[in-house]
């Protein structure tokens, strides 16, 4: 069988929904596969025992209804556009952190609290603390002055530099700079300096040194802007609504429809084929797969191949996702939270804990009287893979893995481990297998010293083959991927003649 459309997407993550559902509202007939039977990737939920847990991210940007135009909030003039909604609650606190030593810090949305707590700790400092998180407002500013938009968009660039052509300059010229030695013109004590690193590996799974600033531009002044909002409905509302815009304009997601094959006949992508055998011819293919799905197993032309050290592999996860008496979390919690135990270790795999308990802001996600934890650390899958999937070694592997992290986590919460009544245990494994991402990989990071404009965009070598998601510019994280399907919807949709509107 085969049929025919105008662009066919691979993959219904936030990048590569963001990008069929914007195409589809301009009138481009746009077609999603998605190899699972729900949309979202990463950002995606799931149900068991009467708990709807986060699959993945749970800290979200762009929600914000402040009106000022530019790149910012870019859910909510996504969702304005293909008129749908979601209702979110505000996240007063986007990371509450417990550190080596008792330092305890909440980033929350005030920005002079969080500074003024900062000071506390650094009196010494405080000047420096309030020029460097100064620099990052700098950043901040002119990013959300501009219009998003594709960077390989010729007429957007001309436009955007027309219009803005001292910011543009001046954003031109952050890209050079790291988080890292910005905060090092300013700031010496060393302790901050390791605070400023976990700010960055927080989101960057980096250090500051190898994170761009202007990366954490966004992610760490947007939190004091639009700040952080919750979905009432979970991670998967975001994906969900995407969808629900997709069709309304006609456009049309299949689920269980893995792409085996790009087809790629003299260097021009021509279309796809699916794991059962169908094949769909298109003008436009999207890949939101990674890098090296993308190049390494669905193009089976080796020129392409992408090696696996062009860029650095961020590791993957073990997540724990908890079912928990609602008494172990004290009123006050904060929902997000990261635990380092010591610096020299933050980095090792497994010595950061991440977690987040959203039914604190969205109640209805668990059953009366539960919470939900999610926790999760790096790992890879060369940690597990001399386990048998669904042996009896394997799980205990697993639980053993889980009873030494609940333990660590009863650092701020004590009793956790006699509160939980569910526990559904994800490796590295469990995370390539759902998502089709190579070793389960987080996705694709910079080299030290590479420039934030190095990271692959939309277009790529092979004709009408583009490519959204993590993977892409600017990288990492919901907010990320979703500028990145705005780019390449925009991109694309000039390419096909029928131009979209900025946002
Ligand atoms: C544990 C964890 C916690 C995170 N926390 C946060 C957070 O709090 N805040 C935040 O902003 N970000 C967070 N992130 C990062 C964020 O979730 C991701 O960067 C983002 O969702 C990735 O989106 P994507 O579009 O690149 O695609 P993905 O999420 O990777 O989705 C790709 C989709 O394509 C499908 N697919 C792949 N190959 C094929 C194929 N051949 N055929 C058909 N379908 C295919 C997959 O099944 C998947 O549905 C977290 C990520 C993880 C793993």
């Amino acid at each position: 069988m085969s049929e025919q459309t105008d662009v066919v997407v691979i993959g219904s993550g936030i990048g590569g929904l963001t990008a069929a559902a914007l195409l589809q509202e301009r009138g481009i007939q746009t077609v999603v596969f998605e190899k699972n039977a729900f949309p979202g990737g990463s950002c995606s939920s799931f149900c068991r025992n009467g708990y709807t847990f986060d699959a993945g991210a749970s800290v979200f940007y762009g929600f914000s209804e402040n009106d000022r135009s530019g790149t910012l909030n870019l859910h909510t003039k996504i969702f304005r556009k293909l008129g749908v909604e979601v209702a979110t609650v505000p996240d007063p606190v986007q990371i509450h952190y417990h550190l080596p030593n008792g330092f305890n810090v909440a980033a929350s949305y005030s920005r002079q609290g969080f500074l003024d707590s900062l000071a506390a700790r650094f009196p010494h400092e405080k000047k420096g603390i309030e020029a460097f998180y100064r620099e990052l407002e700098d950043v901040y500013e002119i990013l959300s002055a501009l219009p998003a938009g594709s960077l390989e968009d010729v007429v957007h660039l001309i436009s955007v530099g027309g219009r803005f052509p001292q910011k543009t300059v001046m954003l031109a010229l952050k890209t050079f700079r790291s988080m890292g030695k910005t905060a090092r013109k300013y700031i010496s004590d060393e302790e901050l300096l390791h605070f400023i690193d976990i700010e960055s590996y927080s989101w960057a799974v980096q250090d500051a040194l190898s994170t761009p600033l202007v990366n954490a531009g966004i992610c760490l002044a947007d939190r004091h802007h639009g700040g952080i909002n919750y979905p009432l409905g979970g991670a998967g509302s975001i994906p969900d609504a995407l969808c629900r815009g997709l069709e309304k304009f006609g456009g049309s997601i299949r689920y269980r429809s893995g792409v085996d094959e790009i087809l790629v006949e003299n260097g021009v992508a021509r279309g796809v084929k699916l794991s059962n055998g169908e094949t769909v011819h298109a003008k436009a293919v999207i890949s939101n797969a990674t890098v090296w799905d993308t190049y390494n197993r669905l193009i089976s032309d080796s020129r392409y191949r992408v090696d696996e050290d062009r860029f650095i592999r961020a590791p993957s996860w073990f997540q724990m996702y908890l079912g928990v008496d609602a008494r172990v979390i004290p009123s006050g919690f904060h929902v997000h939270h990261i635990l380092v135990d010591d610096w020299q270790t933050y980095s090792n795999l497994g010595g950061t804990i991440y977690f987040s308990a959203p039914t604190i802001l969205a109640p209805s996600l668990a059953p009366p009287g539960k919470h939900i934890i999610h926790a999760f650390v790096t790992s890879e899958t060369s940690e597990w893979d001399r386990y048998e999937r669904g042996g009896e070694a394997y799980r205990q592997a697993k639980e053993r893995y889980a009873d030494s992290l609940i333990a660590r986590t009863e650092k701020i919460l004590p009793g956790l481990s006699n509160a939980v009544e569910l526990r559904i245990l994800a490796t590295p494994q469990t995370h390539e297998r759902y998502l089709n991402r190579y070793k389960g990989s987080y996705g694709a990071l910079l080299k030290p010293g590479q420039n934030i404009l190095q990271k692959p965009q939309n277009r790529t070598p092979v004709r009408n083959l583009f490519a959204a998601g993590d993977s892409t510019f600017p990288g990492q994280g919901v907010i990320a991927v979703t500028y990145s399907g705005v780019s390449c919807a925009s991109l694309v949709a000039r390419k096909l003649g029928m131009p979209i509107d900025y946002l």
